[in-house]
């Protein structure tokens, strides 16, 4: 999978379609619930339809949107979700592409009232670092966007009380991937605070790891 500045509109129709049903098959959008999306340029973004199975989902579903959720053309109605993404759109530029699901262990504990805060494995801190939980808002309203915009700016991944979670990155690739990390970490906490008495990393042991995280990034770039 390349950069999706390089993947034209027809590849990422399909992109949306193949990571649909490899969120489908995880069990992280069960029923029609879940969406994608992937912008396309300042001016269009091309969304997942509302009440579609993401098995089912074809390329041809997907519906272009401006970035108000205005539909610009598409058979379907857009998801009822879309102001989930228009708000991570609008606040990160450097966001290309975005996942909502419902991954069962994950939406647990944003259904306990409880972030992934605690930094129990190094890859919490490798990864996404804190996945903060964000209030409690009816779906398919504003008040969604207003309550993830808090986090938006420095997160990569949110949970959402009573309901999911949000990821997204510079490709949809990288969104799908945040999204399995979120359901990962939750299972291992959920594990962890099972077996009792887990131990969080020590604030140095956080630090070398976040230098680390730096130096990695750097060569990698
Ligand atoms: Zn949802």
């Amino acid at each position: 999978m390349v950069e999706t500045e390089c993947r034209t509109e027809v590849e990422l129709r399909r992109d949306l379609v193949r990571f649909g049903r490899m969120l489908h098959r995880l069990g992280f959008m069960p029923g029609t619930s879940g969406n994608l999306s992937v912008r396309l340029d300042d001016h269009r973004l091309l969304v997942t339809p509302t009440g579609v199975s993401k098995f089912l989902l074809r390329s041809a579903d997907m519906v272009l949107i401006d970035p108000h959720g205005r539909p610009l053309n598409g058979h379907r109605k857009v998801t009822s979700e879309v102001s989930m993404h228009l708000a991570v759109y609008r606040q990160r530029g450097d966001v290309k592409a975005i996942v909502h699901s419902h991954p069962p262990i994950a939406t647990a504990f944003a259904c306990a009232g409880r972030g992934l805060e605690e930094m129990l494995c190094q890859e919490a801190v490798m990864t996404l670092g804190v996945v903060p939980l964000a209030n409690y808002a009816t779906t398919g309203t504003e008040e969604v966007a207003a309550s993830l915009a808090p986090f938006i700016p420095d997160h990569d991944a949110i949970l959402m009380a009573n309901h999911g979670a949000v990821s997204y990155g510079s490709t949809l690739l990288q969104a799908f991937q945040k999204m399995e990390v979120v359901e990962h970490l939750a299972q291992i906490a959920l594990a962890a605070h099972q077996l009792g008495d887990p131990r969080v990393l020590k604030h140095e042991q956080v630090k070398q790891l976040r230098d680390a995280k730096t130096r990695y990034l750097q060569n990698a770039t």
